[in-house]
């Protein structure tokens, strides 16, 4: 009889304590959005005269990259880097604010590492975790389903050793996907962190500290991109990431 209190216990212990987490990680996919969002409006209030973005990238393109980047477009919030190839939208490029040259900032930094070789195992590990984000709540629910029906009597005991199995699966998963977010936003941050100097030889300080802080709000979206993909299917969540 004690035995199956203590069980009662612990599975309600791991069902509020995955509650608590699970709302602590909305808060935070919804917060860096809107947070975002703010940065965001400030950076595109400022102007920037005399410099294109279209010749910013040539430049960076003639100085650091041998003329071995191309360009091309892609849709309104798509801005990325992938292998040689700056895609931008008609939206940034048109644009001569602060917020449009630190996105482009941002991915030619993501060229930088690329031309330096820092890319494709980032690449490969992004993928991988994305799939493996996926099983997370489905693995969490139907385990705490599967423990809590035996301490109801309506299952045997095998499906309670079953279900905190799982539980203890999507733990797992969950602490992988942090690292690897973990990882993968510390190339987030370098990228910003080279796009940065290079916009230090066009902008002042005072431009150059505004471009720093949009770049910082966006990196904390992808913490909300780890979310949205584990936690997507709830619909609880909203588009955290505006570029890559
Ligand atoms: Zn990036």
């Amino acid at each position: 009889m004690y035995n199956i209190t203590m069980w009662i216990y612990i599975v309600i212990g791991a069902g509020v304590l995955f509650f608590l987490i699970l709302c602590l990680c909305l808060a935070v996919a919804n917060f860096s959005f809107d947070n975002f969002r703010d940065k965001q409006e400030e950076a595109r209030k400022f102007g920037v005269q005399g410099l294109t973005i279209y010749d910013f990238v040539e430049n960076v393109n003639e100085q650091h990259l041998g003329n071995a980047l191309r360009m091309a477009r892609c849709a309104e919030f798509q801005d990325h880097f992938s292998v040689g190839v700056i895609a931008l939208s008609d939206k940034t490029l048109s644009s001569n604010s602060l917020a449009s040259f630190s996105i482009v900032a941002h991915e030619l930094g993501h060229a930088l590492q690329y031309r330096d070789g820092k890319l494709s195992k980032h690449w490969k590990n992004k993928h991988k975790k994305r799939i493996l984000g996926r099983f997370f709540l489905p693995l969490m629910l139907v385990g705490l389903v599967f423990a809590i029906l035996n301490l109801f009597g309506i299952l045997n005991e095998i499906f309670l050793y079953v279900g905190l199995g799982l539980l203890g699966l999507a733990l797992l998963i969950f602490l992988i996907a942090i690292y690897s977010k973990y990882l993968e936003i510390r190339v987030e941050k370098e990228a910003s962190k080279n796009g940065i100097k290079l916009l230090a030889d066009y902008f002042p300080q005072k431009e150059l500290k505004i471009c720093e802080e949009f770049l910082n709000s966006a990196r904390l979206t992808y913490w909300g991109d780890l979310f949205r993909t584990m936690l997507g299917w709830t619909m609880l969540t909203r588009k955290s990431k505006m570029f890559d």
